[in-house]
């Protein structure tokens, strides 16, 4: 999508500070990080929301906890929070579907 911010990250063509990247997604650290630890992992090909997940995009989904996983594992990182807002409503403010991991302090619930 041409002009949406994260697929412009995704791209290259907006600097960000890579967690990691493959085909299919991209890891960046959050420009304003909530937790000690906080990076947002993104399909590479544009989906607004976890609204927009369908039986012919949903694979990347899986890959993307995979790659959490990997790359949460590699950071030494055990405990962990992964979140998905989905909506102006629910605190949506980039609609290119991103999951938020966070870590490095307690965490609390329900969420705000
Ligand atoms: P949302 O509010 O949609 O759930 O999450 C969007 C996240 O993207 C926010 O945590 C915000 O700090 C982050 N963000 C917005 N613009 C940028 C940017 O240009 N670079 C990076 N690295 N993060 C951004
Ligand atoms: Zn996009």
């Amino acid at each position: 999508m041409s002009d949406c911010l994260f697929c412009k990250i995704a791209a290259g063509e907006i600097p960000s500070n890579k967690v990691y990247e493959d085909d299919l997604v991209y890891a960046f650290y959050d420009i304003d990080p909530q937790a000690p630890t906080h990076f947002l992992v993104i399909p590479k090909a544009h989906i607004g929301s976890c609204g927009e997940i369908t039986a012919e995009n949903s694979a990347v989904m899986a890959h993307a906890f995979e790659v959490i996983s990997q790359v949460t594992r590699e950071m030494g990182i055990t405990d962990f929070r992964v979140v998905s807002n989905c909506g102006p409503q629910a605190g949506q403010s980039v609609p290119h579907l991103h999951f938020h991991v966070l870590a490095g302090r307690d965490m609390t619930w329900p969420p705000g």
